[in-house]
């Protein structure tokens, strides 16, 4: 019985609790680059999609602003050219996994074989990410490995404005003009999970936010593309 306990705590705590140390280590030194950077970082995950990220493209260049996409490897597959403009446009791409699965609620080798596909699908574009957000931001044993094996930088963020929970524009681009300042890397979402609101709201909240704000352009950025350490 004793070695049963001793073997569900081993387990738990590679899983889970290693992972999830190794993620606050990461994250705070995530940040503290950020904030030594002064810069703004704007990150949108889950897409691309055609109803949003062509037009998120559109704001973007028309205010001359970089941003970040974590992309979904079975978006990617759908939207090929979208990928590509993002790239053409001088934005930075990142792995998001492929079918968006969460690494606490699958098995634990599938953490990996999510984002390993996810990359996969990127390669096969001639996208060589260094950059890893994983499915909520989460990590399993597997996962961290993945990221460890591959040399990849865990990207978190210090604002979570929930445009996937907003159920009006305007309540976003409130809240993004109140909270944005340098040092920030804001999260945001092109791409739409089953049974969240529409990605308009992200699409117009944006819009309404880049017209408005007095940020200088220059003081945002993407992840830079040779990496941040
Ligand atoms: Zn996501």
């Amino acid at each position: 019985m004793i070695l049963l306990i001793l073997f569900v705590f081993i387990i738990f705590f590679l899983n889970y609790i290693l992972p999830h140390l190794v993620k606050k280590f990461w994250r705070r030194q995530l940040l503290k680059w950020v904030s030594d950077s002064g810069k703004i970082f704007l990150t949108f995950d889950d897409g691309p999609e055609i109803s949003t990220t062509g037009q998120i493209l559109d704001f973007l260049k028309t205010h001359n602003i970089r941003a970040t996409f974590f992309v979904l490897g079975v978006n990617v597959e759908q939207n090929p050219a979208l990928t590509q403009r993002i790239l053409m446009e001088g934005h930075t791409i990142g792995i998001h996994g492929e079918n968006h699965l969460h690494p606490w609620k699958i098995l634990p080798w599938k953490g990996m074989s999510d984002l390993y596909n996810g990359n996969k699908i990127l390669k096969k574009y001639g996208i060589r990410a260094i950059y890893v957000r994983p499915p909520y931001g989460k990590l399993n044993l597997f996962s961290l490995i993945y990221i460890l094996i591959n040399r990849l930088t865990f990207i978190h963020w210090n604002l979570d404005p929930k445009d996937y929970n907003q159920n009006e524009s305007t309540k976003l681009s409130t809240l993004l003009k109140d909270q944005i300042q340098s040092g920030k890397i804001i999260l945001l979402h092109d791409g739409r999970r089953p049974g969240t609101f529409s990605g308009d709201i992200t699409v117009k909240g944006l819009e309404s936010f880049l017209q408005s704000t007095r940020i200088s352009p220059h003081l945002f950025s993407q992840l830079p593309i040779n990496g941040i350490y």
